[in-house]
């Protein structure tokens, strides 16, 4: 999520800056590739916003994209964290994806889902304290 934020990315957008040849969008071929279009904009990413604001963590949608992060700050430690997480594997699911079509890899991605990300939620807090083990894991229990 750093790189998101600090810009440290090699898109197409950024190449042709530099007076390289300019990537195209590997989803929809219609852009010049840049952080917004391949994060939020593409019509391809916003399916993938939409599966996430399905899941039961959220009450309310952004009317904006930049608006995204505000939805972060309940002051429930478990919510922001769960909230947090699955964010960030949406973002880096979108990379790998965006990756995998560009560069033809041969690696499977796995569909960014809610029962995805309960799964690999499941799987972080088995290694946090007993404390706050119990505290998330009865949290994920009841969404
Ligand atoms: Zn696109």
């Amino acid at each position: 999520m750093w790189r998101i934020f600090t810009g440290h990315f090699t898109l197409g957008a950024s190449l042709s800056g530099h007076g390289l040849r300019g990537v195209r969008c590997p989803h929809c071929a219609s852009y010049d590739e840049n952080m917004r279009h391949v994060f939020w904009t593409c019509s391809f990413t916003q399916r993938w916003w939409s599966r996430l604001f399905l899941f039961p963590i959220w009450d309310m949608r952004p009317s904006k994209i930049g608006n995204t992060f505000f939805l972060l700050g309940s002051r429930d430690k478990v919510l922001d964290w769960v909230r947090k997480r699955c964010l960030s594997l949406l973002l880096w699911n979108i990379w790998m994806f965006r990756n995998k079509k560009l560069f033809q890899n041969k690696g499977y991605v796995l569909s960014y889902s809610w029962t995805l990300c309960k799964l690999i939620l499941h799987r972080e807090i088995d290694v946090i304290t007993d404390e706050d083990r119990t505290t998330f894991a009865s949290f994920l229990e009841t969404i």
